[in-house]
């Protein structure tokens, strides 16, 4: 028997169009309900809604796996919904040039919680939720199931919003053999080292691969500087579409070794690139100070707003960045933007950036507007799936 959440009166509407998240507020009683049981969802008037996971510990109260009332919670659930967002990225499996990519995309492929990567022979997930962590052993299971191939299998469950969730962090080899540290696969035909286990997300930023080749395409003859570069990927795309020399700049001391790496497997060497550690916010100032300029300028910065609580000061950031990053170009330069705050539209974004031209007193003009790839797909049901978003600007 399990448990049963009624909802209040008149908070059905968001079941109904299939949105996956039940906020505790909507709910008026969960009889029966342990944190992490597979439950039923009932209108206020009691008719069965949809089935989902429920934990009293996250303002998401409930997750929902299912609107079919016949469908179980069990090992063919999670085999028949990652088989299906399997299928639906084929055409990258079986290209021979990218062979790193994401494969669930938690609620955005219809599985709360659960984030599955690709890279060669190994995959690395991520259960985000308690809904997910309970099903461990099954979809561990699911997975060796669908990707019969497979060398091992990384868990990088050591993501902070777990805590929101009452679990604890972990990171380990969950099935199989260790990776090599650092493993090598292909993106767009580039070589690529990527730490699966002690690097950022699960080693790589996949979804920016489609604009790494977008901006890279412009790059031709170009001095570049690429902020926020982390492994350096945007840097090698821009040296292999002909740029003249690519700045690197990271905090991290870590991730521009590896950019290091990157950029000699691809080929380039110490005329071709150059490594700056430090803070983007203070490096970029201090270029403006010495007089650098640059053809193109790539700001691709992690997630500033993480609540509604900082979006004043994350918008304060991204403004300012983005004002230093066009006073740096020279006139006709392009400057290719970035923010993966989910919490920062489009429109916001646009905004932003067009405080940024004022206060840097530069026109500007949109070239490109890009997201996520393709393998990070965000569902109709779920529009807080986007998070990324991008403008490639000519800044006069
Ligand atoms: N463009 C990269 C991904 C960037 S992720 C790619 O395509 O792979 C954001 C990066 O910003 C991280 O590597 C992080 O180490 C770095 N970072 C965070 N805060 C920073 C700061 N204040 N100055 C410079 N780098 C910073």
């Amino acid at each position: 028997m399990s448990g049963t959440v009624k909802l209040k009166p008149g908070r059905e509407k968001s079941v109904l169009q299939r949105h996956p998240w039940i906020f505790s507020g909507a709910i008026a009683s969960a009889e029966g309900c342990e944190n992490g049981d597979v439950v039923d969802v009932v209108s206020s008037k009691g008719e069965w809604l949809a089935r989902g996971s429920y934990n009293r510990k996250s303002q998401i109260t409930v997750r929902i796996l299912t609107w079919d009332m016949d469908e179980k919670i069990g090992l063919d659930f999670w085999v028949d919904r990652i088989e299906r967002a399997f299928s639906a990225r084929e055409g990258l499996w079986v290209s021979d040039d990218t062979e790193a990519f994401r494969v669930v995309h938690a609620e955005s492929d219809y599985l709360p919680g659960l984030v599955v990567d690709v890279y060669g022979r190994w995959l690395v997930v991520q259960f985000l939720t308690l809904g997910v962590e309970k099903f461990r052993t099954e979809i561990l299971k699911a997975l060796q199931e669908v990707f019969p191939g497979m060398k091992g299998i990384v868990d990088r469950s050591d993501v902070s919003i777990r805590k929101k969730e009452g679990l604890g962090l972990r990171k380990e080899i969950a099935v199989g053999e260790p990776p090599p540290t650092p493993l090598e696969f292909l993106e767009n035909g580039h070589r690529f080292l990527a730490d699966l286990l002690g690097g950022q997300k699960t080693g790589f930023y996949l979804d920016q691969r489609e604009n790494r080749a977008l901006i890279g395409n412009y790059a031709h003859g170009m001095r570049v500087l690429n902020a926020f570069s982390y492994t350096g990927a945007f840097g090698v795309y821009a040296l292999k579409n002909g740029a003249e020399f690519v700045t690197n700049l990271d905090s991290v001391q870590s991730a521009l070794d590896m950019a290091a790496q990157n950029l000699k497997l691809n080929g380039f060497g110490e005329l071709d690139f150059e490594l700056v550690r430090g803070d983007a916010f203070e490096v970029l100032r201090e270029f403006l100070k010495q007089g650098r300029t640059f053809d193109m300028v790539i700001l691709d910065p992690p997630k500033f707003a993480t609540n509604q609580r900082n979006l004043q000061p994350a918008t304060r950031g991204y403004k300012d960045i983005n004002m230093l990053g066009m006073k740096l170009l020279r006139p006709g330069g392009l400057l290719a933007t970035f923010s993966c705050s989910g919490l920062v539209s489009p429109d916001l974004f646009q905004k932003i950036v067009f405080g940024a031209s004022i206060d840097a007193k530069r026109d500007a003009q949109i070239i490109e507007e890009m997201s996520q790839g393709c393998d990070h797909p965000v569902a109709l049901t779920f529009p807080q799936g986007a998070y990324l978003k991008g403008l490639l600007l000519r800044v006069w």
